[in-house]
């Protein structure tokens, strides 16, 4: 087949589809598994990096939850990538979320490349011989020959039959077609309604041959948490551009410093809570969520030592969905955000102001709250308190306030925003 060349070079101009519908169910984190961290990087910048380690790669579609996309463009905007990556909402099955991306994708692509947000590893070996094999045939996947007998079995758990071993191969991604080979084959199963189980075989049903050419046993996809440490070990033993960039610039871990201060009012009819503790008193603080000064402060350290902005700013109190909220909740969250920006918390340390009630009673349970919240041992969070020898409003008793520093550490050569815009 005789096929026009896609730039002066004569290389194809490749886009790249990066399916992340995951929810991290399986992996049992509350995490989505594409922005769990291995060697201190999100597995989903990884993959972006992978993909684009192929020159001829000039944009990167992700096709994820709606829900995730604020966070997935947060954490790929704090990461130096050298083509556009714009994030699209998925659909209900990976198919459908690939057929979003495919449409996002510039239509001056001569080759359409869809990969598994999960699989950080790819190398460019592996990525040549799939963008070379489909550049010529059409379509190409890796794939690696079985290396286990695999049984047909019945629902009942009888063996039916014995493939041979030599016609089967487990298949990987990325997944490579001719652009046009690939909307054809997913406009018209999206439209009969053929599920396939991955692109290969939607544009093997639609007519278009698919050629296997030699995967990589690296290039493994992270789903089960064995997988997670597996993929740590991988990393190491790959040697990281990170850890050689950080060698060669003798970069260390970098740590970063940040304090929260939050004020509220005492009023009756309220409970009071701080730290998650629900303290018994004749008034509590009053406010929007559940009004947990203590936490709230920890929650401001932690996003001013990112530099992430304030807790008003990720969870305004125009937004009834706050309402009442623990403010515990706000706190895992706010570690999540911290997380995904490369970051790990190393200490808290906490100071509240009241006159009364005496709290020293409760800081054992507000630091194992805030400890547990942030998957830190508990003697990582310090909480004392201080009454204000009866001067100003906390001494007068017209409310608590509390102030938090905490410590985080990055490993990971994340430097986020380093230039003014
Ligand atoms: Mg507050």
């Amino acid at each position: 087949m005789q096929i026009e060349s896609g730039t002066d070079s004569g290389q194809p101009r490749v886009a790249a589809v990066i399916a992340a519908g995951g929810t991290g169910t399986r992996i049992g984190s509350q995490l989505p598994k594409q922005f769990i961290q291995i060697g201190g990087k999100p597995i989903l910048v990884r993959t972006v990096e992978s993909v684009l380690s192929v020159e001829s790669v000039f944009e990167v579609v992700i096709a994820l939850p709606a829900e995730h996309i604020a966070q997935a463009e947060t954490l790929l905007a704090q990461w130096e990538l050298r083509a556009p990556v714009v994030c699209v909402a998925g659909g209900t099955t990976r198919q459908e979320s690939v057929w979003r991306g495919v449409q996002r994708a510039s239509t001056s692509a001569d080759l359409i490349m869809v990969h598994d947000a999960v699989r950080p590893f790819c190398d460019r070996d592996t990525l040549r011989r799939v963008l070379e094999t489909s550049w010529r045939t059409g379509a190409a996947i890796p794939g690696l020959p079985a290396t286990e007998t695999i049984q047909r079995v019945s629902r009942r758990g009888l063996v039916l039959k014995t493939p041979p071993r030599e016609e089967l191969y487990a298949i990987q991604t990325p997944q490579c077609f001719h652009s046009s080979i690939l909307r054809t084959a997913l406009e018209r199963a999206s439209r009969e309604g053929f599920e396939g189980t991955d692109e290969s075989s939607v544009v093997r049903w639609a007519g278009h041959p698919v050629a296997v050419v030699r995967g990589s046993p690296e290039n493994i996809k992270i789903t089960r948490p064995l997988d997670l440490e597996i993929a740590e070990r991988l990393l190491e033993q790959l040697g990281g551009e990170d850890t050689r960039a950080r060698q060669a610039t003798g970069d260390k871990t970098m740590l970063r410093i940040g304090h929260g201060i939050d004020y509220h009012r005492l009023a009756e009819g309220r409970k009071l809570i701080l730290g998650g503790m629900q303290i018994p008193h004749d008034k509590g603080l009053e406010g929007h969520s559940d009004a947990d000064a203590l936490t709230h402060a920890v929650c401001d350290a932690l996003l001013g030592a990112a530099a992430l902005g304030d807790i008003g700013r990720h969870f305004p109190d125009s937004d009834p969905a706050h309402r009442n909220r623990p403010s515990l909740e706000f706190l895992g969250e706010v570690k999540d955000k911290v997380a995904a920006a490369g970051w790990k918390v190393e200490n808290v340390d906490a100071t509240l102001l009241a006159q009364r009630p005496k709290l020293a009673p409760y800081f054992e349970g507000m630091r194992c709250n805030i400890a547990r919240t942030l998957g830190l041992e508990v003697n990582a969070v310090s909480i004392k308190a201080t009454t204000t020898e009866e001067m100003n409003a906390e001494g007068r008793g017209e409310g608590i306030s509390a102030q938090a520093v905490v410590l985080l550490s990055s490993t990971s050569g994340n430097r986020g925003q380093t230039q003014c815009r």
